[in-house]
């Protein structure tokens, strides 16, 4: 799209129910979003399963080549969907947030597309020959969260397209406009009908999940919602990728260096302002260089500018909606008066129009204090003093989720001791949250099943078929 405003106009229905999509920042409109009903669903279902047999037809290499198209006119239009994502959302262009979102949708793409996936030979000893195959599973729904809506949707339609399938969209209803300009974008490249995106609320979503026509659902959002889907995809035995909540401890070792890791702890836990599956959420640190963390993380903390995302300066922005301002407030208020101690923030100014939540470190807390027990899923980090390496892997095994975890050491083989011992999807050492397209990713526990990105990813968006002969 030329600009912001013809990239606005084209995906502003033109009849229909709409509803005015707020920015998080100013509270001033950014736009119409459709009101897509369950009828809308229908015909979306309908034109993905009229074009889904001709584009698995293609094969692998043109179906390759489309999406590789697909992410040249993202990154035509990256500024547009950038600015259109900062505003809906909240985070800022700058730092690693919308440009940095709108990037990464390019680059799944292309690593979607230069994946190579050959058929395996699983026996071939003269008296049997058998090959694994991934054949196209049909028509796959998609639905996702709010916090990184372009993102995750690429996450989810860049493998399933390449596998020869059909996809049909259902956004958060938090943030509709960055998934339909994306989708607007894509469908530049891509055959009519074979992906669609339906703005509707939560009755769509379940409609989608219990859909006869669909054959996978690729979720990413809260346990519960995963639950849900579980029980409505039941009947029909859907396929399922599962991307739920977590809340990853970040276990620091006496050895680390304080100074060396406070950057990286501080991304680890405030990227997107704290609005990530996979950030640090609680971090345990040793009784010897508890202070000295403590300090160093404040000192880079205190120095990272928030506010409005269209501001270059700016690299933490609001929470995107109300009632997560409420839930990270109500947190934090809860572990003030349990007695602990606040180090940063923890005291937002209410008469301001936009969600602004401080960014905050809490000290001297108990494992068993909500803000640490809870996802609070906002820039308010609860730090955890420990005694020995067993208790801080009992405390960070507690729960029932398991996205991600850390280990930070100055000694990358004791680290990884550690991280072998934790319960979790992926342990990053001396780093937290780093997603990589050619890397399966996944949650253990109640943070979810099955693989996205690599080959692995493929292989979750085809159906095996073994041809024994
Ligand atoms: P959510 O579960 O409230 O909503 C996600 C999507 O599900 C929305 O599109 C919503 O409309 C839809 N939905 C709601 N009820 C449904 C139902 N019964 N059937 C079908 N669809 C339904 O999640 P959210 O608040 O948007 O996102 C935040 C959560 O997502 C956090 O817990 C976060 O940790 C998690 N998350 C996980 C990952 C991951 O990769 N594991 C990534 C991002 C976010």
């Amino acid at each position: 799209m030329e600009t912001y405003d013809a990239l606005l106009a084209a995906i502003t229905p033109v009849s229909g129910e709409t509803r005015t999509i707020f920015d998080p920042a100013t509270g001033q409109p950014v736009g119409e979003a459709p009101v897509h009903t369950v009828q809308d669903l229908e015909a979306a279902i309908a034109a993905a399963a009229a074009a889904q047999p001709a584009w698995a037809a293609l094969g692998h290499d043109a179906r390759s080549a489309a999406l590789l198209k697909a992410a040249d006119a993202v990154e035509r239009s990256a500024e547009e969907l950038a600015r259109l994502l900062s505003r809906e959302q909240g985070k800022p262009l700058n730092g690693p947030n919308a440009r940095f979102e709108v990037g990464a949708c390019a680059a799944w793409l292309r690593v979607a597309a230069g994946t190579p996936l050959a058929a395996e030979t699983v026996v071939d000893d003269g008296e049997t020959r058998a090959e694994l195959h991934y054949r196209p599973i049909g028509v796959v729904g998609a639905i996702g969260p709010w916090n990184w809506p372009m993102m995750i949707t690429v996450w989810q339609l860049a493998p399933a397209l390449r596998m020869g399938n059909a996809v049909v969209i259902k956004p958060s209803e938090y943030t509709p406009l960055s998934v339909l300009a994306l989708v607007e974008i894509l469908n530049q490249e891509l055959p009519e009908g074979l992906l669609t995106a339906v703005a509707g609320g939560r009755d769509v979503g379940e409609a989608l999940a219990g859909h006869p026509a669909i054959g996978k659902i690729m979720f990413t959002g809260s346990t519960a919602t995963g639950k849900a889907i579980i029980k409505s995809s039941a009947d029909t035995v859907k396929r399922l990728t599962l991307e739920l909540g977590g809340n990853d401890a970040g276990i620091v070792l006496p050895d680390a260096d304080p100074r060396a890791i406070a950057e990286g702890l501080f991304w680890g836990a405030f990227i997107n302002t704290g609005q990530t599956c996979a950030a640090l959420k609680r971090l345990y640190v040793h009784d010897s260089i508890y202070d000295a963390v403590c300090e160093e993380l404040t000192n880079v903390a205190a120095a990272m500018p928030m506010g409005n995302g269209l501001d270059e300066a700016n690299v933490l922005g609001p929470l995107q909606n109300r009632q997560q301002f409420d839930i990270v407030a109500a947190l934090v208020d809860a572990a003030r008066e349990s007695g602990a101690r606040i180090l940063l923030g923890g005291n937002p100014e209410n008469d301001q129009p936009g969600n602004f939540y401080p960014t905050t470190l809490v000290a001297d807390i108990a494992d068993s204090n909500p803000l640490v027990a809870e996802e609070q899923f906002g820039p308010a980090l609860p730090i955890i003093r420990y005694g020995t390496v067993d208790e801080a892997v009992a405390m960070a095994n507690a729960l029932d989720v398991g996205l991600g975890a850390s280990v930070w050491s100055s000694d990358p083989a004791e680290a990884r001791k550690v991280a072998a011992r934790l319960e979790a999807g992926t342990v990053w050492i001396n780093k937290h949250g780093a997603v990589d397209p050619r890397i399966p990713f996944g949650g253990a526990k109640q943070s979810g099943y099955g693989l996205e990105f690599g080959v692995e990813g493929l292989k979750a968006l085809g159906v095996p078929q073994v041809i024994n002969g």
